[in-house]
């Protein structure tokens, strides 16, 4: 039997003791890479129960020593960058491009925003009279993380570094189609000084996920993933009304104005489209295009996107890797199919490449990079987020009726403009209902800067000194100078 990714609590790896298991496939040639010990409810209860007897000398450290540990472990992540990225490109499918230079590079970047700032939180003091009162800004205690599947590492980094900074501790559960690295954050963790108990991390899919959003003895949950998950989470942590945050999935706009620069322009939608195999949640998957910049745009767009090697994750030359799973391609197809059949024009990609005889590569989940042409805003390949390599281009000609048609949307994670105009940019952008936007680039998230959506893209930030307002609670200390006096009287 191969050996199955375990759990990692207190401190140690240790397998599930439920016999179930479940399959870690290789996106790019299908075979099982390894399996998956999942938690039963003792392993959760034992992580909960591990987090909490950690928290008080945890959060009793100084933040300059919280700091400490978790800046050792942002430069251990990098030491280590090529040997995590691999295992990040074998369980994603992503092109080792993307792994080696930002995956593992975006969480050691959260490790040292968080680890440098973990000194510096501080509450305040009121002065009231000859009273006074003063505000600490205290950790919410055990914090449960869980996870989606397209940036695994950076994704567990995202949610521990301003959790272990704030003091709280935590139970981290990947994606069970990404199990990996997570274990391995946890091993660095400790290997930088990092108390045992502090980062726990479970392994398993949905029911895994439902004990930790229910458990008695967890503070709060933050969630990457789906729309529909964030609604059921949100329900589930009701009854322990617990703090939230989500980050959800969107069908973002992408604004492209006829005085941009053009080759620019293209770059973004592809970048905002095709990176990652298109399985961003910030994605500008609805490019609107002005009218008389239209047929240089689709030209210039097809002939770039024909340059994207599209092939083995683990080669450095391939640009588009292999989507998760065989039902995300699936998924992936069968809008294909519904974009054609609502009559949206396809201008390129939306196949199956094929490899040579024989290469394992043809078990894999690969679909070309796609666009579409449609002037209809109601179709399902404009509304709805498909989560591949699919993008959707729209006409439009005046900046007014642009705005309207983006923010037509459930969502609100993202928006781009590209325009060369910077009144026009500024006016523009404040308009638009979306909590991160972009002029003249797009999916740039350096950790310094707050990340998450308006709408039901989400609640709460990741990121930035914003995302300490997510993992502290404020305490409100008031203190008499003069007595109570008589206060019936
Ligand atoms: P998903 O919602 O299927 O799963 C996300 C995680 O939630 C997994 O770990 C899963 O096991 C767990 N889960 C599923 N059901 C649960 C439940 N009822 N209770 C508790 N946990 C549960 O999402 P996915 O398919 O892994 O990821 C893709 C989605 O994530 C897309 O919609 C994408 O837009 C979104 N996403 C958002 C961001 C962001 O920062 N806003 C980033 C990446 C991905």
């Amino acid at each position: 039997m191969r050996k199955a990714t375990p759990q990692f609590i207190h401190g140690k790896k240790r397998p599930g003791t439920s016999s179930e298991r479940m399959e870690n496939i290789n996106p790019a040639n299908g075979t099982v890479i390894n399996e998956i010990s999942v938690a039963s409810g003792e392993d959760v209860n034992d992580a909960v129960a591990s987090a909490g007897r950690a928290f008080n000398a945890w959060s009793s450290m100084k933040g300059v020593e919280r700091g400490r540990i978790l800046l050792k472990s942002a430069e251990i992540l990098r030491e280590r960058n090529r040997e995590l990225a691999e295992i990040e490109v074998e369980d994603t499918g992503k092109p080792i491009f993307e792994a080696s230079s930002v995956d593992i590079e975006s969480g050691a970047e959260a490790l040292e925003f968080f680890g440098g700032i973990a000194a510096s939180l501080e509450g305040s003091h009121m002065q009231l009279g000859n009273n006074f009162a003063y505000v600490k800004r205290e950790p919410l205690g055990v914090c449960a993380g869980i996870g989606a599947w397209n940036y695994p590492m950076q994704i567990a980094c995202w949610k521990a570094a301003p959790a272990l900074a704030c003091g709280n501790t935590m139970i981290f559960k990947p994606a069970e189609l990404t199990p990996r690295n997570a274990v391995n954050l946890a091993e660095i963790f400790i290997e930088a000084g990092l108390p045992e108990g502090v980062f726990n991390v479970v392994q398993g899919g949905p029911d895994v996920g439902r004990r930790l959003v229910e458990h008695r003895n967890i503070q709060k949950i933050s969630l990457t993933g789906e729309v529909g998950t964030g609604q059921k989470v949100m329900a589930g942590a009701a009854n322990t009304l617990k703090h939230l945050s989500l980050e959800l999935g969107g069908k973002n706009p992408m604004i492209i104005f006829d005085d941009c620069d053009l080759d620019d322009a293209v770059q973004g939608a592809m970048m905002g489209n095709f990176y990652t195999q298109g399985e961003i949640c910030s994605n500008g998957t609805r490019v609107y295009v002005h009218t008389d910049i239209m047929n240089g745009f689709l030209e210039k767009l097809e002939k770039e996107t024909a340059k994207l090697k599209v092939g083995d994750p683990m080669d450095p030359s391939t640009r588009i890797g292999a989507l998760i799973s065989s039902s995300q391609k699936e998924k992936v197809l069968d809008y294909i199919e519904i974009g054609k059949s609502q009559g949206a024009r396809l201008l390129f990609g939306g196949d199956e490449p094929v490899f040579g005889d024989g290469s394992p590569l043809n078990n894999g989940f690969f679909v070309n990079p796609a666009a579409f042409y449609t002037d209809s805003d109601d179709d399902r390949i404009a509304r709805e987020e498909i989560f591949g390599p699919v993008m959707t281009v729209l006409p439009f000609s005046e900046e007014e009726d642009v705005i309207t048609r983006a923010n037509d949307t459930p969502f609100g994670l993202s928006a781009g403009v590209f325009t060369n105009n910077l009144k026009r940019a500024y006016r523009v952008v404040d308009r638009l209902q979306a909590g991160v936007c972009w002029i003249n680039n797009y999916n740039i998230t350096p950790v310094e800067v707050p990340f998450g959506g308006y709408k039901m893209s989400g609640i709460g930030r990741e990121n930035g000194r914003a995302a300490v307002e997510y993992y502290t609670q404020l305490k409100t200390v008031y203190v008499e100078m003069e007595g109570v006096g008589k206060p019936f009287e």
